[in-house]
């Protein structure tokens, strides 16, 4: 069993958890302990069987025993009983319909029924009304939601990284290709679609509703199915004759606006073939939100990218050492690495303080030693206090090389106070790049009240850049206000935040993110050589 494979059935135990109503801190554990496992390098069914899987930060002795039983018997025996009780099907549906979980499990076991489909059934039998506390105005409702069932209806706001997995793991055994949203790399994503070509469409759609991802299918069709995960999430799956994959890819691609315009849409096997046909352009998918038929500009890509500068390591809440995280650096062809820890002011996890800053100096100096000519370079990523001074004395700051100045405490400070605090940092000698600038938590939290059109403007003056932060949650800036920086004048770069190794594969994220603002090459600081980002 891989690591992934172990990290999978976590996040079902945890999903089952949620939905069965479950202490809610029992399932965050579980899923934290899913993404640990699947950022460990190491083959963790080895450490389970060696009696060691508690060395992993995070596993405490409840999952450990869950671990050891999965890796042993190849099964969870309480998950299997919970997926019993919880009929995922029949949840699935109901948080689609818009009923919570707890209260589809209990309509199931009030009315003795398993799947989606009795529970249409009963539905239609006028039975809801057996079940307690269903009166005449919610049967009414939920027969309303069940007849428009096969209605498409948005997934209401699926973060990216989680979106792009989904549709990837639904994609690839159906010879599928991932579209939607997340091929758009949509910060928050409500179409997830996926297009396979054919010329025989039933073996796809079949394939399709017995994916372990689909709990139930809403509607099918000759070659278009929607089914539902277990989550209430609608995917949809296209499948069209080869010669007009390129159009169908097209149309379950680009926003409905980006789209209508270029309709009526040629036939053509790839997208290549569908723009040459309509004499326009290719357009990038992460382009294809307004109309727009003419040249787009040579957007960044990720093969620029020469290295990341803004990673934690286990000095704060990152998961790998400074060497470690410079090996996978080197591993993804990069030049450099600007190590960033938190400062103590974040609260939450350690932060360095000045003496700290200054042995983890030392092992920086080492690594640098034996990786050279990559390198390490000394960075912070340093608390903005309140008052807008930064939360490392002056001579500390100027020691390093690369200074990431963040708003983590004081998000809701009034926008004048936000305002001038931002600004102050960015006027302090030492700041290169203001970290996650409006510290959005996408679906969770607002983007801080910053005048961002002012800092903008400070930020030009002092030579600052604004980060394009790749956490899945953040995306920050987003493409809008990338957009706006740029015409601004500004800088950006492409950060990964990572805390963990596989965490710089976030730069995928940041990247496309830029994309969306528009971004070419030249604007992007960290598609340099060290000796021009250094002053
Ligand atoms: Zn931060
Ligand atoms: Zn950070």
């Amino acid at each position: 069993m891989d690591n992934k494979a172990i990290a999978e059935r976590l996040d079902s135990f945890a999903t089952l958890l949620e939905l069965a109503g479950a202490n809610p801190y029992s399932a965050r554990a579980y899923r934290r302990a899913a993404e640990l496992i699947r950022t460990t390098q190491a083959p963790v069914a080895d450490l389970i069987r060696a009696g060691r899987a508690r060395e992993l930060r995070g596993i405490g002795r409840g999952i450990e025993g869950r671990l050891k039983e999965l890796v042993e018997t190849g099964k969870i025996a309480e998950l299997e009983e919970l997926e019993r009780q919880v009929s995922p099907d029949l949840v699935g549906l109901g948080l689609y319909l818009g009923i919570g979980a707890r209260r589809a499990v209990q309509i199931g076991e009030a009315l003795g029924i398993r799947t989606a489909d009795e529970l249409r059934e009963a539905a239609a039998a006028g039975r809801l009304k057996e079940v307690p506390g269903i009166g005449p105005a919610t049967e009414s409702k939920l027969l309303a939601a069940l007849a428009r069932e096969d209605e498409p209806r948005p997934a209401r706001g699926m973060l990216l990284h989680r979106a792009r997995r989904l549709l990837a793991e639904i994609a690839e055994p159906l010879g599928a290709i991932p579209a939607g949203d997340p091929r758009r790399y949509k910060d928050s994503n409500d179409r997830l679609a996926v297009v396979a070509g054919a010329d025989d469409p039933l073996p796809v759609l079949d394939a399709f509703e017995s994916l372990p991802q689909i709990v139930t299918v809403l509607d099918r069709s000759e070659r278009r199915a929607h089914g539902v995960t277990v989550e209430g999430v609608p995917v949809e799956l296209v499948v069209v004759a080869g010669e007009r994959l390129g159009t169908e890819l097209v149309r379950a691609t680009g926003s409905p606006e980006y789209v209508a315009a270029l309709e009526p849409l040629p036939d053509a096997p790839d997208e290549q073939g569908v723009y040459r046909a309509l004499g326009i352009p290719f357009c990038p998918p992460e382009l294809r939100e307004e109309p727009f038929r003419c040249e787009p500009p040579p957007l960044v890509e990720l093969a620029q990218i020469r290295g990341d500068l803004h990673a934690h390591t286990t000095w704060s809440d990152g998961t790998a050492t400074v060497e470690q995280m410079a090996l996978a650096a080197i591993a993804r062809g990069y030049e450099y690495l600007a190590i960033c820890d938190h400062t103590p002011a974040v609260g939450a996890v350690r932060g360095l303080t000045p003496d700290d800053v200054r042995r983890q100096a030392d092992e920086i100096a080492a690594a640098n030693e034996q990786l050279a000519p990559f390198r390490v370079l000394r960075g912070i990523e340093c608390d903005i206090l309140p008052d807008g001074r930064l939360d490392l004395p002056d001579d500390v700051l100027a020691e390093l090389e690369w200074v990431q100045a963040s708003v983590h405490g004081g998000q809701r400070l009034k926008r004048s106070e936000q305002t001038k605090r931002v600004v102050e940092a960015l006027r302090h000698p030492s700041v290169r790049c203001l970290s996650h600038p409006t510290g959005r938590l996408i679906g969770r939290r607002p983007e801080n009240a910053l005048d961002l059109e002012r800092a903008f403007e400070v930020a030009l003056e002092e030579g600052v850049a604004f980060e394009v932060n790749g956490l899945a949650p953040r995306l920050d800036l987003s493409g809008e206000h990338v957009r706006e920086a740029l015409k601004a004048g500004l800088q950006i770069v492409c950060s990964t935040d990572a805390h963990s190794i596989l965490g710089l594969d976030n730069m995928v994220l940041s990247v496309a993110t830029a994309r969306r603002g528009w971004a070419t090459a030249d604007r992007v600081l960290n598609t340099r050589p060290l000796d021009e980002i250094l002053r």
